[in-house]
């Protein structure tokens, strides 16, 4: 089979990144991605697509233009790993080899876990800004509902951007206020969890919102189907003594965040831990069994929340240490599980949510110039005008000062 140096699974962020990472650092690396679609998508710019503030066009590129130059794109989808041949094979049965091999391919949304969801996307007010066809329905639905009940939902976690169903909510809610329709429409967050977010500091900004859109925050309600002609949700809801009961709700509009597990292709392989995510080491990114292996991304075993944010300081990370395990030396490079989640709470306004392992805060700006636990118009400019061009010119060409100061190991790894 055709021999890479460096063979990448998944186009996405963190593939893209993590190419444009090792490239920059040592140009000639025989670096390969294999990835099946055409198009890469920016998944953040979503949530203002489903609030009308970016077209969907906005947040989709050709993967052409995507890819860092030296890359070569094998066009297909891994159906199978051979680790102890150090091999990989596509759905096609084609087989690729290499030295290190880097994953981030994601995950997988589940949308049939819950009974009735998938026929009914795009219609009867069921909508998701998770799909890039589906966002603009947000804003379509988020403009005609005029009264009625409009229903928000959240699976069990991990998801990814774990802020996104509630960004959903504050900014339709946001638009009804605009419009003086606030009071007439009646809004639900079912979560399945206990805990509005996951790390405390955030919450009492979030809640000040909640209650200003006087928004009925319904924990422990699990969403298991939906009935779309008939417009009634059906959630399984846990009790304080644990028993399991089921509610239903109807609705005029539905924002649905699906169910989020492993991909099948990795929670059948060998790479995979026991609840489905490739098996990594959660500061270098290596493999727990493979040590020419590493992943990072949503796919990843890692405790951190799944952003973007996160896959821009684990490209760097899995990068360097792809390169000191191709020329046979200890790893280096450590990540320390920074994530960000920056939650609009109403169109300008966000509260910028940064934090590492074990939900430890981790702002980027001093307080002055943005205190993350409060909400902020220069958060906000941050994530319409600023990331975005991170993305693309920064992340997805190696220039990893923009990543902030913290990547001391630049040094370490050019030498
Ligand atoms: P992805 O970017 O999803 O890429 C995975 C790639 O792998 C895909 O291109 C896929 O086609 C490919 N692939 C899949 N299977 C195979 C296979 N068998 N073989 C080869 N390739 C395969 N992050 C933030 O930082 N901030 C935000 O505000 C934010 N908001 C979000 C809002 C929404 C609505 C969504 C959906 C996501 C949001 N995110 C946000 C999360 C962010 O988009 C992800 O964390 C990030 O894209 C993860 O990168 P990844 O490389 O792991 O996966």
């Amino acid at each position: 089979p055709e021999q890479y140096d460096v063979l990448i699974v998944g186009g996405g962020a963190g593939g893209v990144a993590a190419a444009a990472s090792l490239l920059k650092r040592r140009p000639r690396t025989k670096v390969a991605i294999i990835e099946p679609r055409q198009e890469h998508y920016y998944q953040p710019g979503w949530t203002l697509v489903g609030a009308g503030v970016f077209s969907p066009a906005h947040t989709r590129r050709p993967m052409t233009d995507v890819l860092p130059g030296g890359v070569k794109w094998i066009r297909g989808a891994v159906a199978t790993f051979q680790p102890e041949k150090n091999e990989v094979i596509l759905e096609d049965g084609a087989r690729y080899g290499y030295e290190v091999l880097l994953l981030s391919p994601g995950l997988k949304l589940d949308w049939d876990a819950v009974t009735g969801l998938r026929d009914t996307l795009g219609k009867n007010g069921v909508t998701s800004n998770y799909r890039y066809d589906l966002a603009p329905y947000t804003w379509e639905m988020v403009q005609s509902v005029s009264a009625g009940k409009a229903l928000f939902t959240q699976p069990p976690m991990p998801i990814k951007c774990a802020g996104a169903p509630q960004k959903a909510m504050y900014l339709s809610a946001d638009h009804w206020r605009r419009t003086r329709r606030l009071k007439a429409i009646d809004i639900e967050f079912c979560l399945a969890g206990d805990v509005l977010f996951g790390v405390p500091d955030y919450v009492p900004a979030l809640m000040d919102y909640v209650e200003k859109y006087g928004a009925t925050l319904s924990y422990k309600h699990n969403l298991v189907a939906v009935d779309g002609p008939g417009k009634t949700a059906i959630f399984e809801v846990t009790g304080p003594d644990g028993e399991t009961s089921r509610v239903e709700r109807e609705f005029e509009m539905m924002h649905v965040c699906p169910p989020q597990t492993g991909l099948d292709f990795i929670t059948s392989s060998p790479l995979a831990n026991d609840a489905g995510w490739i098996d990594v080491d959660q500061t270098t990114l290596q493999h727990k069994s493979y040590p020419n292996i590493f992943g990072l991304g949503d796919g990843a075993s890692t405790p951190n929340a799944k952003t973007a944010a996160a896959v821009r300081k684990q490209a760097p990370v899995a990068a360097v240490n792809a390169l000191r395990v191709l020329d046979g030396k200890d790893l280096v490079a450590r990540y320390d599980g920074y994530g960000s989640c920056p939650l609009t709470v109403a169109k300008g306004k966000i509260v910028l949510a940064e934090f590492g392992y074990g939900g430890k805060l981790m702002p980027s700006f001093p307080e002055w110039l943005i205190d993350g636990t409060k909400p902020s118009r220069r958060a906000w400019f941050l994530k319409e005008r600023m990331l975005p061009p991170i993305y693309w010119q920064g992340m997805f060409r190696g220039r990893e000062y923009l990543a902030g100061p913290d990547m001391t190991f630049q040094k370490i790894a050019a030498e």
